[in-house]
């Protein structure tokens, strides 16, 4: 299978279909979907695109979502600078090592050249905790909890993809100080069940909790909590969102301290370092959905997410039928329109003249509309509507007396459904492993896997090279993609117990077991 990549935008659209199978060129498939139901689009700077409306809606009730959940911990949403001066995003030596590699720069301020050159935000814990120092004077202040929705700046020079890895994205990033270590834990993992939340609840997009080893985790954090998803038609991990704890690293780095509130009366006064967390979700996660719904007519998006949750479309009129009967037809599309939009859903109604039913089906398909109504002469005679859904396919009929109670009725299992399917395709692709002889073949077959592991950092580097395809005795289909696997996350709920004894899938490492460790090919 091939990887999505960036090509050139295409000039030749005019045909609204999708011309590949996404068994069989997901790459050109993936473009095509998010170009035709109008998604995204390219721009003339690499790595960067438009979020159209159809696509930032998404991003919207995600917002939306999230936004009421963090709320209600108690965090504030504030704003901070694009820029960051170099003496602060080096302050922290991990972080600054993490990301120099993707750090763009600005030097230049129209014809001047800048004296002290200026960072675009990769991030922005550096740009945020200087003011942190200025704010944090004593326990009382603590705890802190800021969040902002914002674009980031991340210059990668893997090849990108739209939305799953681009150069500018969206997300939120959530930066908070705790008095004590146990506090700042909590928040981690409720935010992680926040995320899992956002993907399970409205993308219908099933995830794995975990946390990352040592060599995957942030630049300067303590440790890094995530969810993991899986894009079965690759057979790959993709990393859904990350909660980090960074400890008191960036504390000290930026001098965020106070006086020990602990301490008792005549104690000399010790100087304690808050505990932080940061956490980040973004466009990444609409890229993830596409990507797994999807099929040959187009994306299709879950009912919770879709700008249009029913598309109405009056058919079964010919050139025989009468202006009254028509008439007619037209105006109860339009009550029924009026009817579902009065009952909170996202209604429109396709009147438009000139196209065929067909020709209006495939686009709504294209679009991913969860749930078509269709509404002809014999359908009223009955007094009911023709029900289509976009995920299956499955067709019915709901009487137009009930319209109000059946519809979302029915959206609500188009979207359990779908959540359903995907959570079971990912549990068949994730395969328990127990010996090295079938790690490579295992992933061969589109899996990610579950391997007793070490948790060692070497290890894991060599396991990357190791199974990076060409490996001497191993059957490596030639076409099979030739990445090496890293380790996706100690996933929280474990298969089984880790028994007394039990090495190291690794050969070479001869060390003892520590986690059953996800590890996989990934984006
Ligand atoms: P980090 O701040 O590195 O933990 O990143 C937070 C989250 O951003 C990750 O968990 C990914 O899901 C997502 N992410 C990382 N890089 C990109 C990118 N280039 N484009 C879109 N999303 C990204």
């Amino acid at each position: 299978a091939k990887q999505p990549q960036v090509k050139k935008p295409v000039a030749n659209q005019d045909t609204k279909q999708i011309t590949v199978s996404k068994s069989e060129d997901l790459a050109e498939w993936y473009q095509q979907v998010i170009l035709k139901a109008e998604l995204l689009e390219f721009t003339d700077v690499p790595g960067c695109y438009i979020y159209l409306p159809r696509s930032y809606h998404i991003w919207e009730l995600i917002r939306d979502f999230f936004d009421l959940r963090i709320k209600a911990m108690g965090v504030e949403n504030s704003y901070f600078p694009l820029f960051i001066s170099e003496a602060n995003l080096q302050r922290e030596k991990d972080h600054v090592e993490g990301f120099a590699a993707e750090v763009a720069w600005v030097t230049e301020g129209g014809k001047t050249k800048l004296d002290k050159k200026l960072a675009v935000r990769p991030t922005s814990e550096t740009a945020m905790y200087s003011y942190y120092a200025k704010k944090i004077r004593s326990h009382r202040d603590l705890p802190l909890k800021l969040n902002q929705w914002n674009n980031v700046v991340r210059w990668e020079f893997k090849h990108a993809v739209p939305f799953l890895r681009s150069r500018e994205f969206l997300w939120q990033e959530g930066h908070t100080a705790h008095l004590t270590e146990a506090e700042a834990g909590k928040e981690v993992l409720e935010i992680l069940d926040h995320y899992a939340a956002i993907y399970e609840d409205l993308l219908a997009v099933p995830v794995v909790k975990g946390r990352k080893t040592v060599n995957e985790q942030f630049p300067g954090a303590h440790y890094t909590t995530t969810i993991e998803g899986f894009i079965p038609a690759v057979g790959r991990g993709i990393q859904a969102a990350t909660s980090h704890c960074l400890g008191q690293h960036f504390a000290k780095m930026f001098e965020i301290k106070i006086e020990d509130p602990t301490q008792k009366e005549g104690e000399k006064k010790e100087k304690v370092f808050p505990w932080q967390n940061s956490w980040g979700f973004t466009t990444r996660s609409i890229g993830v959905m596409i990507m797994i719904h999807g099929d040959d007519k187009g994306v299709v998006i879950p009912p919770r997410v879709s700008n249009v949750q029913v598309i109405v479309v009056v058919v079964g009129i010919t050139a025989k039928t009468t202006e009254e009967d028509k008439n007619t037809l037209l105006d109860k599309g339009a009550e029924i329109k009026k009817t579902l939009k009065s009952a909170g859903l996202r209604v429109e109604l396709d009147d438009r003249e000139g196209y065929s039913p067909g020709f209006k089906f495939a686009e709504w398909e294209l679009k991913g509309v969860p749930l078509r109504l269709e509404l002809g002469p014999k359908d009223l005679e009955k007094s009911v509507v023709a029900t289509a859904r976009r995920d299956t396919g499955a067709k019915g009929s709901i009487p137009l007396a009930s319209l109000t109670s059946d519809v979302p009725k029915l959206l609500d299992t188009i979207q359990a459904d779908m959540l359903k399917k995907a959570s079971d395709e990912f549990a068949a692709h994730r395969k328990i492993v127990r010996e090295w002889k079938d790690f490579v073949p295992t992933l061969n077959d589109k899996n990610v896997i579950l391997v007793p592991h070490c948790a060692g950092g070497e290890c894991e580097d060599q396991i990357k090279e190791d199974s990076a395809g060409t490996v001497p005795g191993q059957e490596v289909d030639a076409k099979a993609p030739s990445m090496g696997a890293k380790s996706l996350c100690i996933p929280a709920e474990q298969p089984e117990e880790i028994k007394e004894g039990q090495k190291c899938i690794n050969p070479k490492c001869g060390k003892d077991a520590a986690h059953w460790v996800l590890f996989g090919r990934s984006y």
